[in-house]
């Protein structure tokens, strides 16, 4: 953890802390299982005591070294300055030690560097003798073909000793600075800034955020440290009081504008654009699962897989018809998934959807070979109509906060229902919902109601983009600009 405050938190008020959401914990659940296969890679013992009890870890830690186990999972330390577990702490021909960090990633990240680093200081403080580091990473050409995994196949071994020796010294400082921070009696004041968001955003963020203004400059997309830190510093961190020297993009610019002067920006094109709209105006939205582990032959890790799609078909007379799809079965959905949508689609004039990420998921599955997704592929490109994009480059209300996703902008437009009192609030809830249909822990009224749930998700998305829709048909009449 890179925050001092942070650090500070996590030890001293844990109880601050976002409890962690439906999706994160299904992220935790994957790491585990992940964790799970890597091990059958090495005989060794695992060593069961929770972090909770640190002590009886690191006792049972050194039991299974005494014993003369070849690997120790979850292997324990506790030193003066750190308490940490290692993944898998592998005994070398030597007699030195190699310590395995598993992550259920494809891609090795700093952060991942700075564990094991940490780990390397630990285990040198404790006396062991550290001769090389590893990473363990799902490898990037690795496709599922039923089980068992051969986990030799699912993994690649990177070798980042040479890298975590040279930021000892580095991380070293950097426990010292945390441990100070902690010794103290109030957390360190830290500004709020754009390191809060970065690589997820922080369980602290209510917290530390609560006193900031509601067009805080953070608000602003991309916006750069520095600018937050003036601002900070002269008092003040309100878009609308932003200095005109300082830089910004025109993006940024304009948001100030409309922030500053109360007056939207609604475009003069927006109204042409919508008039050349076809109908009838197919809005449809697909829901897609990931797993580190694929559930289906045929399916890389974390390849997208989409298990259902909502279509709201708007007619030139206003009327409008819902059609939609789920998989309520556990075997692959996408031939079911690519069939049916492309049946729905018939005879649409055009097809609208939020965001490229349906074009991402067709393009995936044609790449797949799935029967029908090339069709809607081809559909979409033709006839289709991305109305994030549209909202980007024509509307920007001062209510959106900076951003252009339908849950914003929505409500910034349309006086409706939205998505209240809704079960699954998100795309990322829906996937760990989708999977927890077909958990051996879930029965099977428990399935229906998620089933449930997922429907109206899925429909109030594409019910959200008609509504969105027939909104900025209403603004497009009156352009307007900050400038103006
Ligand atoms: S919200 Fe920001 S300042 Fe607060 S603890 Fe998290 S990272 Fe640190």
């Amino acid at each position: 953890v890179a925050c001092l405050r942070r650090a500070y938190l996590e030890f001293h008020s844990p109880e601050l802390a976002k409890p962690l959401t439906v999706a994160e914990q299904e992220r935790m659940r994957a790491g585990v299982e992940v964790g799970r296969l890597a091990r059958k890679m090495f005989e060794g013992v695992l060593i069961e005591q929770p972090s909770t009890d640190m002590m009886l870890a690191a006792s049972d830690t050194r039991h299974a070294i005494a014993g003369g186990a070849g690997a120790v999972f979850e292997a324990a330390f506790l030193t003066e300055m750190a308490a940490v577990r290692v993944d898998i702490l592998e005994r070398l021909p030597s007699g030195n030690w190699h310590i395995i960090e598993v992550k259920s990633s494809k891609e090795p990240k700093d952060e991942y560097l700075s564990d094991v680093a940490f780990q390397r200081i630990a285990l040198t403080d404790a006396g062991f003798e550290v001769e090389r580091c590893s990473l363990l990473l799902i490898s990037d050409g690795f496709v599922f073909k039923g089980n068992p995994i051969d986990p030799r196949e699912f993994f690649v071994m990177n070798d980042v000793s040479e890298v975590t020796g040279l930021m000892a010294e580095q991380v070293r400082s950097q426990i010292g600075r945390h441990i100070s921070a902690v010794r103290e009696p109030e957390p360190p004041e830290v500004v709020p800034n754009v390191h809060c968001k970065r690589d997820g955003e922080c369980p602290f963020l209510r917290h530390c955020w609560s006193g900031l203004p509601l067009h805080d400059v953070t608000t602003l997309p991309l916006v750069r440290a520095e600018i937050v830190h003036e601002m900070h510093e002269r008092g003040t961190r309100d878009i609308a009081m932003i200095p005109s020297s300082a830089k910004l993009s025109a993006r940024q610019r304009l948001i100030a504008g409309v922030v500053r002067s109360g007056v939207s920006f609604v475009s003069p094109d927006l109204e042409g654009i919508l008039a050349a709209v076809k109908y009838p105006v197919h809005f449809i939205d697909f829901e897609a699962s990931t797993s580190a582990i694929p559930s289906h032959a045929g399916i890389a890790p974390y390849r997208h897989v989409p298990f259902q799609w909502s279509d709201h078909v708007l007619e030139s007379d206003g009327v409008v018809r819902h059609l939609e799809f789920l998989h309520r079965e556990k075997s692959d959905p996408r031939g079911e998934f690519a069939r049916t949508l492309i049946e729905a689609l018939q005879g649409a004039g055009t097809v609208a959807f939020y965001s490229s990420y349906e074009k991402s998921i067709l393009r995936g599955l044609a790449k797949d070979g799935t029967p029908f997704a090339q069709e809607s592929l081809d559909l979409i490109e033709q006839k289709g109509l991305d109305l994030e994009k549209v909202v980007r480059e024509h509307v920007y209300l001062p209510d959106f906060m900076g951003r252009t996703s339908i849950k914003k902008v929505y409500p910034a437009l349309v006086q409706g229902e939205g998505y209240r009192g809704l079960a699954i609030q998100d795309g990322e809830t829906a996937a760990a919902e989708y999977k927890r249909m077909f958990s051996s822990a879930t029965t099977p009224y428990q399935a229906q109601a998620i089933a449930s749930d997922l429907l109206q998700y899925c429909e109030r998305d594409t019910l959200a983009m008609v509504e969105v829709f027939r909104a900025l048909c209403e603004i497009a009449k009156h352009p307007s600009s900050p400038a103006d």
